[in-house]
């Protein structure tokens, strides 16, 4: 193997530094009881220029060149430089094979060759995910080489790491039986875990199609996006997917981390309906979308060391600006926000631990490891139940919203009905006004002829059904045209109202009814009344209109009145019987005027005979 002169100068100076050094370490012995061993305690490292191919000028390194690892998985963060581990490995009891199996897939180049104690090299294997994967001799998403052990002579195996991302190297030895068994077990695991993934996606893919609801599109491409990203960080993509593509296979991981990311922003502004609540929130959420988006496309161009470590930044803070936001819709009552930041909260946990682990600020070891895997079914399933939750949350909200618009409606119906009831009243209440006005004599507010027609018909017809009597008084005032010659109509107008309210007060009772049968005419309808009683009030008005004073606007006058009664019990319901009984009335007030005027006459039962009431 050829030797740069500075590398040949790097050994020289470091064999100068100790002399006569010895490998003073033992072995590690695969003894027949182990069948799996992690080789992170028994492990030496030195960082160093050496080409993958300068596994001799590694072997002829002294020992104290290299530092002893502790017991902790080595992981040196995010590193640019070349590691060699090393470890000498002695099988006592057979010479059965040994696996080597290096667990962390997204490692560039991973170098291994297995020596004897001069040097010479059994066996050397070239893997790396800047490899095509069909170049590994045992196709597994982890590197996995064969050690030819030899019986009962110690070998040194040697392991070359570089890559662009995180240096870690979970190193394991396992005896071929137990590689299978381990894999069987972990494709469960992993079957199990994307078979999570893969349904809920396709349960939402569906419901999508069903609802047409945003925010399953975008947890679809949330979910999408994010098991790719874990397929690539496990191997699985570059094993099962893009075997034949290193290149693009060394891109995915900050590539994808972004897209998923940036599908979660997405998501979280419809989950959330920050666009229509939230502005600041909905600010920052756009605006981290964004610089999601830039980040995803500049990590396809930008070296990988500075794009895994900007992704890896993004991965954080992602979850994080999603859990602030949700923080703040719940803080602001939006109660669909519970379960969405419960399944961030259980992601950022997973998160956390896996970042924390990747910045080496956390050992590496089984939960770590797969915090992110834990923390993502937990959280994918969450939100499944977010999502649902919120459906049931929103409908709830619509049959509120129902119940109130129809309550609003019945509010309004009721409202309408009520004015329009009273509306209705107040119009009754002018038409009664109206007809009632109808009837009214203007001049005088005596009933006119025509209610006096109709009054007369309606008790005329009671007084026959009952066999009551009925009686009327025609008044008619005296001279009343010497009134108007001498003092004019407008006096004699007034002398007609007064004379009207003089005989109103007469009227005890509610039934009597005073009329304005024409001209200087009055008739009063007296129900349930017979002669004597009608010729008694009739005699009372006469005396009252010829004591009192009539005041005009002029001047005070005097008058008198003569008044004919007519008094009988109806014997047929024909109403033309009235025209008798008004015609007996009439009858005996020009008995009246002819004994003399002032005076009352009343006729019995229509007969042309009158008499002195
Ligand atoms: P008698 O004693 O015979 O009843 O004499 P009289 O003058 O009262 O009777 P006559 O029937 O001859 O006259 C009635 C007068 O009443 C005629 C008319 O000018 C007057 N008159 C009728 N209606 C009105 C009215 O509304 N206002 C006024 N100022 N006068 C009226
Ligand atoms: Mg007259
Ligand atoms: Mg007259």
């Amino acid at each position: 193997m050829r030797l740069s002169t500075g590398l040949l100068c790097y050994c020289l100076a470091l064999l100068l530094l100790c002399p006569g050094s010895v490998w003073a370490d033992t072995p590690l012995i695969l003894d027949e009881r182990s069948s799996r061993l992690e080789l992170n305690a028994h492990l030496q490292y030195f960082s160093g220029p050496l080409l993958a191919e300068d596994v001799h000028s590694a072997f002829l390194l002294p020992d104290s060149a290299y530092t002893q690892h502790s017991s902790e998985m080595p992981n040196f963060g995010f590193t640019q430089a070349r590691y060699w581990f090393r470890t000498q490995l002695l099988q006592p009891g057979s010479d059965e094979n040994w696996l080597l199996e290096v667990r962390y897939p997204p490692l560039d180049h991973v170098d291994v060759y297995l020596l004897d104690m001069n040097g010479e090299v059994l066996q050397a294997a070239h893997g790396g995910d800047r490899r095509p994967f069909a170049s590994r001799g045992i196709r597994n998403r982890h590197f996995t080489v064969l050690l030819p052990m030899p019986l009962n002579e110690p070998v040194w195996l040697y392991i070359r790491v570089q890559t662009d991302g995180s240096l870690q190297l979970p190193a394991v030895l396992t005896r071929p039986e137990q590689f299978v068994a381990d894999s069987r077990h972990e494709q469960y695991v992993l079957g199990l875990y994307y078979g999570i993934l893969l349904s809920l996606l396709l349960y939402n893919l569906l419901s999508y199609v069903s609802i047409r609801d945003n925010s399953y599109l975008y947890y679809i491409f949330y979910i999408g996006s994010y098991a790719l990203f874990q397929m690539t960080l496990n191997g699985l993509a570059f094993e099962h997917l893009w075997p034949d593509a290193p290149a693009w296979n060394n891109r995915a991981l900050p590539f994808l981390i972004c897209l998923s990311m940036f599908a979660l922003m997405l998501l979280t502004r419809t989950f959330l309906r920050t666009g229509s609540s939230a502005s600041s929130m909905d600010r920052l959420l756009k605006f981290t979308a964004l610089a999601l988006v830039l980040t995803a496309l500049g990590s396809l161009f930008m070296p990988y060391n500075p794009a895994i470590r900007l992704a890896s930044a993004v991965g954080v803070i992602g979850p994080i600006v999603v859990f602030c936001v949700g923080a703040n819709s719940l803080l602001r009552g939006y109660r669909q926000a519970r379960f969405f930041l419960l399944a961030f909260s259980v992601l950022l946990v997973g998160m956390a631990m896996y970042a924390l682990k990747t910045f080496h600020l956390l050992p590496g070891n089984s939960i770590t490891e797969n915090g992110l895997q834990i923390g993502s079914a937990l959280q994918m399933i969450l939100l499944a139940f977010a999502l649902a939750d919120r459906m049931r949350l929103l409908k709830e909200a619509n049959v509120k919203i129902e119940q109130e618009a129809r309550q609003r409606l019945e509010l309004r119906v009721a409202e309408r009905t009520r004015e329009l009831n009273t509306a209705l009243a107040e119009l009754e209440g002018k038409n009664q006004l109206l007809s009632e006005l109808n009837t009214i004599d203007g001049l005088t507010g005596a009933r006119n002829r025509a209610y006096q027609d109709q009054l007369l018909a309606t008790e005329w017809a009671r007084a026959y059904r009952h066999k009551r009597p009925v009686s009327v008084l025609m008044v008619d005032i005296d001279h009343f045209k010497a009134i108007n010659d001498n003092h004019g109509h407008q006096c004699g107008d007034a002398a007609l109202k007064q004379v009207a309210q003089i005989i109103q007060t007469y009227l005890k009772r509610s039934a009597d009814v005073l009329c304005r049968y024409g001209g200087e005419e009055f008739m009063v309808i007296l129900p349930e009344t017979d002669a004597e009683g009608a010729c008694a009030l009739a005699e009372s008005i006469r005396q009252a209109l010829a004591v009192a004073e009539i005041v005009t606007a002029k001047r005070q006058l005097r008058l008198t009145v003569s008044i004919g009664v007519a008094s009988c019990v109806p014997e047929t319901a024909d109403t033309q019987a009235i025209a008798a009984l008004i015609g007996a009335a009439d009858g005996a007030l020009y008995a009246a005027k002819a004994g003399g005027r002032n005076q009352v006459r009343s006729a019995y039962s229509g007969a042309a005979d009158t008499a002195d009431c």
